[in-house]
């Protein structure tokens, strides 16, 4: 399954949304999440948003 992780990078887990920038990453790099997926989480999260509110009204 590892050629399928590169053609689809991890999609953060919903949780990741709460996860303060100085928290742990929730891909268990270890690393502070700020530096690990902070910056592709938002863009994730944001699109996610959008797509919700233009479903929704
Ligand atoms: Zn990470």
């Amino acid at each position: 399954m590892g050629f399928l992780n590169k053609l689809f990078p991890k999609r953060p887990p919903k949780s990741a949304m709460k996860l303060g920038r100085n928290d742990r990453c929730w891909c268990g790099s270890g690393r502070k999440y700020k530096k690990c997926h902070y910056d592709s989480d938002q863009k994730h999260f944001s699109r996610l948003r959008t797509a919700t509110c233009r479903a929704s009204s």
